[in-house]
């Protein structure tokens, strides 16, 4: 069941002053509603899509039994009775067999085949009938008298059996599934070319400040070149959404009201960057009281504190800070798995934090999570994180420069080289 905000603003224990990253999550994750809508796709273009159907096998993968190596294929019980006299002298020695045929990938050898006789295999190839086990062929001799086969072997050895990736009625790939490489590829060898995925995410966003200027204009005093709508466009992107780039906006009622009616009326999503500080919320707030139903949250985090997260008409909205990092951390902690879960997504899960020796000093307070731009390394001595220098959450180049977070804890102070500390890998997200 899904709550509504103003049930979960209720609760005994939410204080918006100071609100716990896992609590902001936990808090997001009860008022979403996945999408419903589907539509069939070609396979290649449901790659990074949503499975909105369960796969079900209509055949046994592989088809036969068939053989894992180029060799020879025979029946193991003639190697116990044909034994070789150097298998009484100590080595296991081999069985001279006789060659019957050639089985190739794709044309088979389909004459059963006899006691004491043996058919050249390729991988891939059907094994003949009364075959049971292959003899790769560099541990085969081949002379006048025959083909030598090894006496070793375990029963059964190099063969593959007849549906063991995928039985007939088996679940190849369950509802809600990202559709991966790994996915298409499986559902091609099932001989299925279309599949039904979830609509994709619609998602607006837009900027607000009066200092941003879009790419193309001349910087005046003071101005700054608006970057959030370019990694959030990043962010959507690699998250499988499809990204609604509304433009900058200057801080004014009159400009920003259009563009929230506009997202709503268009969006699932709507994500703005700027305006929820303390100084300048006011007046968004006010809007947005009027279209929807929004809160606003200070965050125990760095970088990050103010945050928005409401809904706005049917869409689902959420007011990231201004500053160029703490958008970018906002969307990777709180924003990412919500898209997520409305995408219809069963599977997904915030990347598993990796324990990592930290290299350098850290300086920290006590009171916030921090999440420090790290770039962690595999070396000899094992895994180990550095940061990236100045943290400041204006310094998007930290974010270029790092591969993972190096995660602080809300009550933990400064940190000594040598410790061990949580790492979050960027997994491509962003
Ligand atoms: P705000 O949250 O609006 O107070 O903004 C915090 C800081 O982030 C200020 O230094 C802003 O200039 C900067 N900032 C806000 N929006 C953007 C943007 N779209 N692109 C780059 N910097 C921004
Ligand atoms: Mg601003």
């Amino acid at each position: 069941m899904t709550a509504t905000i103003r049930e979960l603003s209720c609760a005994d224990d939410y204080d918006p002053n100071s609100m716990p990253v896992d609590k902001a999550r936990d808090f997001i994750s009860k008022v979403l509603m996945p999408i419903t809508a589907t539509e069939r796709v070609h396979i290649r273009a449901a790659l990074g899509r949503v499975l909105a159907e369960d796969i079900v096998s209509p055949l046994d993968v592989p088809g036969h039994d068939n053989s894992a190596m180029d060799g020879w294929a025979y029946r193991h019980a003639d190697t116990l009775s044909y034994i070789h006299p150097e298998a009484l002298a100590g080595s296991a020695g081999a069985t001279t067999m006789r060659r019957v045929g050639t089985s190739y990938a794709g044309k088979p050898y389909l004459d059963p085949v006899g006691k004491g006789e043996c058919v050249r295999i390729f991988t891939g190839a059907v094994m003949p009938p009364g075959c049971d086990t292959v003899a790769m062929q560099e541990r085969a001799t081949e002379d006048d008298a025959g083909i030598h086969i090894p006496n070793d072997l375990k029963p059964g050895q190099n063969r593959r059996f007849r549906g063991e990736d995928l039985k007939t009625g088996a679940t190849a790939l369950k509802k809600g599934a990202l559709f991966s490489p790994a996915a298409l590829g499986l559902v091609a060898s099932l001989g299925i070319g279309e599949v039904s995925v979830y609509r994709k995410l619609r998602v607006a966003f837009f900027s607000t400040g009066d200092e941003l200027k879009g790419i193309g204009s001349t910087l005046g005093p003071g101005e700054i070149y608006d970057s959030n709508r370019y990694t959030l466009y990043g962010m959507l992107e690699r998250a499988g959404c499809e990204p609604i780039d509304l433009g900058n906006f200057v801080d004014s009622p009159e400009a920003i009201r259009g563009a929230f009616q506009r997202a709503a009326s268009d969006a699932d999503v709507i994500i703005t960057s700027g305006g929820v500080s303390v100084g300048e919320a006011d007046f968004i707030k006010q809007m947005l009281d009027e279209l929807g139903e929004v809160l606003f949250w200070k965050i125990a985090m760095k970088p990050g504190r103010p945050m928005a997260y409401g809904k706005v008409g049917g869409a689902h909205f959420f007011g990231l800070p201004g500053n160029p990092v703490a958008v970018m951390v906002t969307f990777y902690q709180f924003v990412r798995s919500a898209l997520a879960t409305l995408q219809g997504r069963t599977d997904y899960a915030l990347p598993p934090m990796v324990k990592a020796t930290l290299l350098n000093k850290i300086k920290k307070m006590p009171g916030r999570t921090e999440f420090q731009r790290g770039v962690l390394t595999i070396t000899a001595n094992g895994v180990e994180v550095r940061t990236t220098g100045d943290q400041g959450s204006g310094i998007l180049s930290s974010m270029t420069q790092a591969n993972c977070f190096v995660v602080l804890a809300t009550d933990v102070g400064g940190i000594d080289p040598g410790s061990i500390v949580d790492v979050q890998m960027f997994e491509g997200a962003m």
